[in-house]
């Protein structure tokens, strides 16, 4: 379409040869540019050629002197499409007048920008393209359309491209418009920011305006810019706007960028999330901006958490947990599910020899501590008829049992425990587990997992039958129906276990051994072994709820080769439970928003 504009005299090319593109080829492109870049100028002043020179020259200026050539070629075409009545309020008389001149200025650019290499100044154009925005105004729109449309044009003509090459680039020339459309948004969302101190509130002293913060959107880089000013009462800067827009410190990615940096690398590593993203459809990240921005909201997710640990350690923050938690409708019981993990860490890498001297091995398995928590009434069915929680809590951290305690603590108190009617607490027969409910949940229901159970009588069986299954079934059937169906069913196992001890003389020293561990694990929770009461009231038997939990967690966090780090797992560890707690929108507020649903007709 620009045909008809392109120079037929513009002479045989003149520059060095250029290793990267053939002469001619490079004399295509250049015109190309050039056409584009002609009919933004045009675009961006419709008020006639003298805006239009001024434009012109104010970008032949401010540019590098390696750009002039192009721009140069460019303002050739532009003043051609405004004398050929181009644009709108073009005034033939002024253009006449100013002819020799443009002309003049061409040239003498033209001259100095030969000697150089076209392809450097193709890539550095294309570097810049997001900077050459065409503004969001009708005949800015009109540029960018006549830009895509050509563009697509070619694409469909050329052979062996795809629907696929024809989205990408779709995808890529919405992202141009996008992204001035989003940056005049984002400016006047700063402008109507009230001039305040983000941190205090109160009124600052206007220092600049206008200041330039390079950020990396959804639809590519911007440059928005905002006021900023001093705070006499913080003794600091402060930019209101950044506050507004949901930027961090020292970062470039918004808001949009940080969710899905934030939830690719909740899902995968950071290399397989890299070229996962784009395929996706989402924005191009680099590993390392995946992993530092996946580390940032790490960290904001665990200064949330933090402050909920230390909300359960205050009779204010307890308060406030509680009153977190809706009014029930009717009476319910609160189920806590506990169970720890391991995961790896580097932590002492490199110290291996020097630990190893004075005796110690070096640690790398530390416990991950979980939890998770829901009422009994918030279960459904799937349609499959799959039983399924509908809502429900979580906790995972490796800072330790204390850590644990209180985040559980916390975690049950947004749950309902000052409102709930039972607290039930189920999991295996590790002895911290049963420690902590004693400490925090002093009244609550204990229950060991009736699996975890049924092992510790097969560990029995397969010693005393020899591994001879059909034996040990036989003799297991009876009391595992006694476990799960008598009121004291784990009493009544006891004591069928003491029972055995009248033959102890008949057994190996290895049978009595294992009897006497087994004796000792029913003493300990036979009062924990409340199946029957559970069934009548529909309860879990069972811990599946914790080990589905943990298996979950272990699927990011316990790849074959991983290691982490103490600060780095913690935080993601943080961030994966925020997400599962429904608490994204505490770091993404934009989160909340829903997609619009297609008008009605
Ligand atoms: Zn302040």
């Amino acid at each position: 379409m620009f045909s008809r504009f392109l120079p037929q005299d513009f002479g045989p090319f003149q520059g060095q040869g250029d290793p990267l593109i053939d002469p001619v080829a490079e004399l295509f492109e250049i015109r190309q540019l050039a056409a584009h870049f002609g009919q933004l100028l045009c675009a961006y002043e419709a008020g006639g050629l003298l805006a239009v020179m001024d434009v012109i020259e104010m970008v032949v200026r401010s540019v590098t002197l390696r750009l002039t050539g192009v721009l140069a070629a460019a303002a050739w075409l532009a003043t051609d499409m405004v004398l050929a009545g181009e644009t709108a309020g073009t005034q033939w008389s002024q253009g006449a007048k100013l002819d020799f001149e443009v002309f003049d200025f061409v040239f003498d650019d033209l001259n100095s920008w030969i000697g150089f290499h076209i392809s450097d100044i193709l890539f550095m154009l294309s570097d810049n393209c997001h900077s050459n925005l065409p503004p969001p105004t009708e005949q800015g729109f009109c540029a960018w359309l006549a830009i895509a449309q050509q563009r697509l044009d070619r694409l469909a003509h050329t052979p062996a491209t795809s629907l696929g090459d024809l989205e990408i680039a779709v995808v890529e020339e919405l992202h141009r418009l996008g992204a001035s459309l989003l940056t005049q948004a984002a400016n006047r969302q700063a402008q109507a920011t009230a001039f305040l101190c983000s941190r205090c509130q109160q009124p600052l002293a206007r220092e600049a305006k206008n200041h330039v913060r390079k950020i990396d959107s959804v639809v590519g880089p911007l440059q928005l810019s905002r006021d900023y000013g001093w705070c006499p009462k913080c003794q600091d800067w402060c930019y209101p706007a950044d506050a507004r827009w949901g930027l961090q410190p020292n970062a470039p990615a918004s808001p949009r960028v940080q969710e899905m940096a934030a939830e690719a690398v909740l899902k995968m590593p950071c290399a397989q999330a890299e070229q996962s993203l784009p395929r996706l459809g989402g924005c191009s990240l680099s590993s390392t901006t995946l992993h530092r921005e996946a580390s940032r909201q790490g960290k904001r997710a665990l200064a949330l958490q933090q402050a909920d640990q230390h909300r359960a350690t205050t009779v204010e923050g307890v308060v406030h947990l509680a009153a977190q938690a809706a009014p029930p409708q009717k009476p319910f019981v609160l189920i806590i599910e506990l169970d720890a993990w391991n995961i790896r860490e580097r932590s002492d890498w490199g110290r291996t020899k020097s630990l190893r001297k004075k005796g110690k091995e070096p640690e790398r398995w530390h416990w991950v501590y979980t939890a998770t928590l829901f009422r009994l009434d918030q279960r459904g069915h799937t349609a499959a008829k799959r039983p399924v929680i509908t809502d429900r809590g979580y906790v995972a951290t490796r800072a330790g049992l204390e850590a644990f305690e209180q985040l559980v603590y916390a975690e049950a108190l947004r749950r309902g425990l000052t409102k709930a009617a039972q607290v039930l607490v189920i999991a295996d027969g590790a002895i911290w587990i049963w420690n902590l409910v004693e400490s925090r949940f002093r009244r609550a229901t204990q229950r060991v997992d009736l699996y975890h159970v049924k092992q510790h009588l097969w560990s029995v069986a397969r010693e005393l039958y020899d591994q001879d299954t059909a034996q040990a079934r036989q003799w297991l059937r009876p009391l595992f129906h006694q476990l799960k169906n008598k009121s004291d069913g784990g009493q009544q196992v006891l004591g069928a276990l003491k029972e055995l001890l009248r033959n102890k003389e008949k057994m190996t020293p290895v049978q009595r051994e294992q009897l006497a561990k087994e004796i000792g694990y029913f003493t300990t929770h036979a009062h924990r072994m409340n199946y029957a009461s559970a069934q009548r009231k529909q309860q879990p038997l069972g811990s599946g709820a914790i080990e589905s939990t943990c298996r979950q967690y272990q699927v990011r966090f316990k790849r074959s080769g991983q290691f982490w780090s103490l600060a780095g797992d913690e935080a993601l560890l943080a961030l994966e439970t925020l997400r599962r707690n429904e608490r994204w929108s505490l770091l993404f507020p934009h989160s909340h928003r829903q997609p619009v649903a297609a008008a009605q007709g």
